[in-house]
């Protein structure tokens, strides 16, 4: 007979999402929360750059909203939008409760190190270094694991939402747990749950290129869609312009920051395809990653190339550990800092939606 765990609240995924609802959750309930690999492996744990929060005081919800409802080109949802920005402030104080530490240069409650990115009209980006998420999932991690009231499983993988809608009872199709595959031993077992959450991510591994790691395979919206709810913006995937190509190792992310210092993108004849330097960084990622298939497609080039030869050896090891993975790892490879990229999915928008 398949063995059957019974928990009030079931949760899928170890990312941000999960973790944090887990939490959210486990001060009223018993959780059982589960991963398909180890606990640590998500794209919240290798998340970069930070976190876009109105923390500055001479910055405001209202700048925030236009920059987003501008860079959206009007494909926004203004509530969703508004809801996000201004219950960031407290997201933020939530993550420091449980432990995260971002990056200050004060004593004072608000001075934190805030960062620009594109499409920003303020410094607001908070940010641990330039490992944020792995900060934000290690505390995390700890809490989850120090709390009475949840149990983690990892290398589970959820296969399917049980659901009453087969029983045919007009009306009541509800979910009621999922069933999942252990890895280790390959049994399959069920978890009967009265509220079950699913936080597995994106699916970004759909696409040949992207920044994800391989746990990004869409199957929460896979089962939601399944069991009978609709599905919405699964066209819209954010392309990052600069991940690693090289034929045989996975691709991995070459941060912004590189461009960001004076990193220009070069075809394969050595000619650059995107303008002057100072605007492109200021442009979107969407953008640039846009203009980087063109001379991949009409050349039938595998790649584009990263240039920062201009910079010394001394400013690069000086600068952050990006670099240093980004460029030094590669130089044995590669002529000295010419870096092969190509644009690669990153950011998978898509969602199921409760009816
Ligand atoms: C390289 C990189 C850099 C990024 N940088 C930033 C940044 O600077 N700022 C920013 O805001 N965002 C950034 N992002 C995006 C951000 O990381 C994600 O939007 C966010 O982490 C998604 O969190 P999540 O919890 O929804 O999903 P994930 O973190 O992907 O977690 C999904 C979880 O579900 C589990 N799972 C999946 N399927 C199953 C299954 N069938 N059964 C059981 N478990 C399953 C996975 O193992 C994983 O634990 C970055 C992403 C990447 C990849």
């Amino acid at each position: 007979m398949m063995r059957t765990l019974d928990t009030p609240v079931l949760v899928v995924g170890t990312g941000i999402a999960g973790l944090k609802a887990s939490l959210a959750l486990a001060d009223s309930y018993k959780v059982i929360v589960t991963t398909k690999r180890n606990v640590g492996v998500s794209s919240s744990d290798w998340a970069q750059g930070g976190i876009s929060c109105v923390m500055d005081p001479g910055d405001s919800f209202e700048a925030h909203i236009e920059d987003t409802l501008s860079t959206g080109s009007g494909l926004c949802d203004e509530e969703a939008v508004q809801a996000i920005i201004e219950g960031g402030p407290n997201g933020i104080r939530e993550l420091e409760k449980l432990g995260v530490a971002f990056e200050r240069n004060g004593a004072h409650e608000n001075d934190y190190d805030l960062g620009r990115e594109g499409g920003h009209s303020h410094r607001r980006v908070l940010h641990a270094g330039d490992i944020t998420g792995h900060e934000i999932i290690s505390q995390l991690i700890r809490a989850t694991l120090a709390h009475p009231n949840i149990t983690l499983l990892e290398r589970v993988m959820a296969i399917d939402l049980v659901t009453t809608g087969w029983l045919k009872h007009p009306g009541t199709n509800s979910c009621i747990g999922a069933y999942f595959l252990d890895e280790r031993t390959r049994e399959v077992f069920a978890v009967r749950a009265r509220h079950t959450v699913l936080a597995t991510g994106g699916a970004c591994k759909v696409y040949q290129y992207t920044s994800n790691p391989d746990v990004a395979t869409g199957d929460g919206i896979a089962m939601a869609w399944r069991a009978g709810l609709p599905v919405k913006n699964l066209e819209m995937v954010q392309f990052h312009p600069t991940a690693l190509f090289h034929r045989k190792a996975k691709s991995f992310l070459i941060s912004e920051a590189i461009r960001g210092e004076g990193g220009v993108l070069l075809n394969h004849q050595g000619e650059r395809f995107v303008e002057n330097l100072i605007r492109v960084n200021r442009w979107l990622r969407g953008y640039v990653a846009g203009r980087s298939t063109t001379p991949i497609k009409q050349t039938g080039a595998h790649c584009v190339y990263l240039d920062i030869t201009h910079k010394s050896e001394a400013f690069l090891r000086e600068g952050s550990r990006i670099f240093i993975s980004a460029v030094w790892n590669l130089e044995s490879i590669w002529p000295r800092n010419r870096i092969p990229v190509v644009p690669a999915a990153h950011y998978f928008c898509g969602e199921w939606r409760r009816r």
